[in-house]
């Protein structure tokens, strides 16, 4: 955990000192302001945006379970629970990629969580397999592999260059604005796998994990550059035992309290 926290500490000095060296251009840019009374009340804690994205929907039903369970069905369910649990708290406005049975392109429900300025990108699906034994749940995050030739192809068109993550990086030289992105992509990539481990450590005990808990992969809907992302698959509908509890009332209230709390650990560590 102290190596996990130390990385993400230096992610966020490093990209603070890139925000800061924007601000501060853009204060040198603008006319100085006039005296500025103080506020007589210290201003409301800012709610967190998290975006939830119920995996499939619509014509994509996701994995069919043994007992005939789509996974959409699950995803939606379980995104609407989560969300209704993390709002509850007062600290957070949810974004919900689909609110319904509809289907929505990968890369549309990044473009969502990015407009919404989401600070976080949680993903529910339910997964299947051939070995129908094989049960639990898992969390990814994108490979290594993925970010790099994500950015690589990003860092090719001038448009997303210049303009990453809402920032305008265009009134740099083309090595800071190197350096910005590729600090930029490092934060990501920390505070994502920071809240992977959330994940794990949170569900670990009251739910059976699959082994390697934490895997990464390339998926499509963990590519934003700048929202930490992570895609939970909260069990196999391959298996029976987990399709049946994925199905339960009870099962969906104490995963979703779990997951609202990782996501909530998340945004205030311990
Ligand atoms: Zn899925």
């Amino acid at each position: 955990m102290s190596f996990i926290n130390r990385r993400r500490f230096l992610g966020r000095t490093l990209v603070t000192g890139a925000a800061g060296l924007i601000a501060s251009s853009a204060i040198a840019a603008a006319p100085a302001p006039a005296t500025k009374a103080k506020p007589a009340h210290p201003a409301k804690p800012k709610r967190q945006i998290v975006a939830l994205d119920p995996g499939h929907g619509g014509k994509d039903p996701g994995a069919i379970g043994a007992r005939g369970t789509y996974e959409k069905w699950i995803t939606i369910a379980m995104a609407q629970e989560v969300a209704r649990k993390l709002e509850a708290t007062g600290r957070y406005d949810v974004l919900l990629t689909r609110h319904e049975d509809v289907f929505i392109p990968l890369p549309d429900r990044v473009r969502l969580a990015r407009a919404g300025n989401a600070a976080l990108f949680v993903s529910l699906h339910a997964d299947s397999i051939a070995n129908h034994n094989i049960r639990g749940f898992s969390v990814y995050t994108l490979s290594d592999e993925a970010s790099d030739d994500f950015a690589a192809a990003l860092a090719k068109k001038e448009n997303a260059a210049d303009r990453i993550g809402g920032v305008d990086f265009s009134r740099h030289p083309k090595e800071v604005r190197s350096i910005l992105m590729d600090l930029m992509h490092r934060e990501t990539a920390n505070n994502s796998t920071m809240m992977a481990e959330t994940v794990v450590s949170t569900l670990h005990g009251p739910f059976e994990p699959l082994e390697h808990t934490h895997r990464q992969a390339n998926f499509a809907v963990l590519r934003a550059p700048d929202i930490p992302s992570v895609l939970v698959e909260m069990g196999f509908l391959s298996n029976i035992d987990d399709e049946k509890l994925l199905n339960q009332p009870k099962f969906q209230a104490k995963l979703s309290d779990r997951l609202s709390t990782a996501i909530d650990g998340y945004f205030r560590p311990a």
